[in-house]
């Protein structure tokens, strides 16, 4: 049974699941975030797109199809919410005629969750996001190692120019020393390029580059035992682009690249987090337009509850 003392989903007996305020997993909304564990926040945000835009849909389509979800985990027995406070934290009231402003307002929304000791589970929105949020963890736990599934490596120097955008997050963040380099893995990276040093650049970083070839036709848990070795007891950020999986799966997004992960492979990667010391994850570049059937966000609502349930403190049963 649930434990009184800790927020629960409404439950689809206490209420319809089509019924009630479309919070994340049907979450009480809290604005305090030094009453919570961990708290979901959205960022409606999609200014640093290069292709289609969309991803400022992402947090209300996401909280939508979260309506389905059970607290209790089937398959790897994490409850989190028996040990863990957790809320809906709502979204980050982003500029959006102002990319540099919106970044700064992220950034400090963001110190403000991590000050206050509660793990961010972001709703995106673009991959812009990442870079405020990761400024923000760097402010209380250091450089970070990342575990990143993208189909992109989002290291581009510049896009049209501008040192900000979906495409760069992560080379700014080298360059500013968020990251432990030799603690980063990137997952299923693929498509066309420009170049074939495309994916170089973050191997001269020390970051460990997983093409989705290198993934097709095998169980990812063995990597991620490799990658559990690599990162130690670091503090971990987990970033899940949802264009990392195939199309197929999620089509709902700005910069789909056919050949990518399957559903199976994202969960195997989120679930070989356990035991590492995840301080903030993110599942970004859902935009709800281009997937009418809601799936997209149904499968980024899923990735969001499962990487809930590899926080530190979460307790089995
Ligand atoms: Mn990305
Ligand atoms: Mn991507």
């Amino acid at each position: 049974m649930s434990n009184t003392n800790y927020n629960q989903p409404l439950g689809g007996n206490e209420m319809p699941r089509f019924g009630g305020v479309a919070t994340m997993m049907r979450l009480p909304i809290e604005k305090d975030p030094s009453k919570l564990d961990a708290g979901f926040i959205g960022v409606p945000f999609d200014i640093g797109t290069s292709n289609r835009a969309g991803a400022r849909y992402g947090p209300r389509q996401i909280r939508a199809e979260s309506a389905l979800l059970r607290p209790y985990n089937m398959a790897t027995g994490a409850a989190p919410f028996d040990a863990l406070h957790v809320a809906d934290l709502g979204d980050v009231a982003i500029n959006t005629f102002n990319l540099q402003k919106s970044i700064q307002i992220i950034e400090d929304h963001y110190t403000a969750i991590v000050d206050a000791d509660c793990v961010p589970l972001t709703m995106g929105g673009d991959h812009t996001v990442a870079l405020p949020i990761l400024r923000a963890l760097k402010k209380k736990h250091g450089p970070v190692a990342m575990i990143h599934v993208d189909a992109h490596a989002d290291i581009n120097d510049n896009m049209f120019g501008e040192p900000i955008a979906h495409g760069t997050p992560f080379r700014r963040a080298v360059e500013e020393g968020l990251l432990l380099g030799d603690k980063v893995a990137q997952i299923g990276l693929r498509g066309t390029g420009y170049a074939a040093d495309d994916f170089d650049w973050p191997r001269t970083q020390g970051f460990r580059v997983v093409t989705a070839e290198e993934c097709w036709y095998k169980s990812l848990a063995p990597l991620m035992e490799e990658i559990r070795n690599q990162i130690g007891d670091a503090p971990v950020y987990i970033s899940f682009d949802i264009d990392g999986l195939d199309p197929s799966f999620a089509p709902g997004t700005g910069t789909p690249e056919i050949g990518g992960l399957s559903i199976q492979q994202g969960l195997e990667v989120i679930r070989g987090a356990k035991g590492l010391n995840v301080i903030g994850g993110d599942v970004v570049e859902v935009a709800p337009p281009y997937d009418p059937s809601g799936n997209t966000a149904l499968v980024a609502a899923n990735l969001l509850y499962e990487i809930l349930c590899v926080l530190p403190g979460v307790n089995y049963r």
